[in-house]
């Protein structure tokens, strides 16, 4: 009775569309559910977005679950995960692109989740770090344990939409620093972060986290610009 008045005080709105949720809605629409654009994480190779990893790194496996767009419904959705506190959004998605990359038996390769860490003035300003809550709930899907230590950013860098991917990769290099290795030596690690533009830092993070003995990694994003 309680939930009803509040809903009609302050009805709740789809994360995406801003359209007012039905009573049986939970952050997302039912149309919005169906029709926000997801390529699958079952991409044949070589696809555009490998495309932007290949040739600088060995890597096993890049994926996304949304596609964004300028302006469009996921691009509205990541920025209410990423600047107004929509923790729980994060980690709802999460456990669905989980439960995607159970039906692909994906996550027996995987043995750690390592989100992309926010430097520590940023988390705090924040309060949280959005990678972790998506990274949270794919861990709950797949039962892959998160690393949350060991790998640190030591550089609030702040990339520019302008910037071509080797002007963004070359500003990247001393942004991260691996203080425990023996967490992930010998892993095969699945690094993930909410967008991927050219992917500069996902890129620059993964070869952190290689060079310092990672066995493989792959890369998993929430949602990308193709
Ligand atoms: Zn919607």
């Amino acid at each position: 009775m309680f939930k009803r008045i509040l809903q009609l005080l302050y009805p709740e709105v789809c994360f995406a569309c801003s359209k007012t949720l039905l009573e049986s809605e939970k952050l997302l629409c039912t149309q919005c559910r169906l029709e926000l654009p997801r390529p699958g994480l079952f991409l044949s190779k070589p696809n555009w977005l490998r495309l932007k990893f290949d040739g600088w790194m060995d890597y096993q496996d890049v994926h996304c679950f949304f596609l964004f767009s300028e302006g469009g419904r996921v691009q509205h959705l990541m920025h209410q995960i990423k600047y107004k506190g929509a923790q729980d959004l994060g980690q709802f998605l999460g456990i669905w692109c989980g439960s995607e990359l159970n039906k692909y038996n994906w996550p027996s390769a995987y043995e750690l989740i390592l989100p992309i860490p926010m430097h520590q003035q940023r988390t705090h300003q924040r309060g949280y770090n959005q990678a972790l809550c998506i990274a949270e709930g794919i861990s709950l899907s797949t039962h892959i344990p998160i690393l949350m230590t060991g790998v640190e950013r030591i550089k609030n860098s702040q990339t520019l939409i302008h910037q071509n991917r080797q002007e963004r990769f070359s500003g990247l290099e001393d942004v991260f620093q691996v203080s425990d290795p023996s967490l992930f030596q010998g892993k095969h690690v699945l690094i993930v972060d909410d967008t991927l533009t050219t992917g500069a830092t996902m890129l620059a993070f993964g070869q952190k986290i290689k060079a310092a003995g990672a066995r493989q990694v792959s890369f998993l994003a929430l949602a990308a610009l193709q």
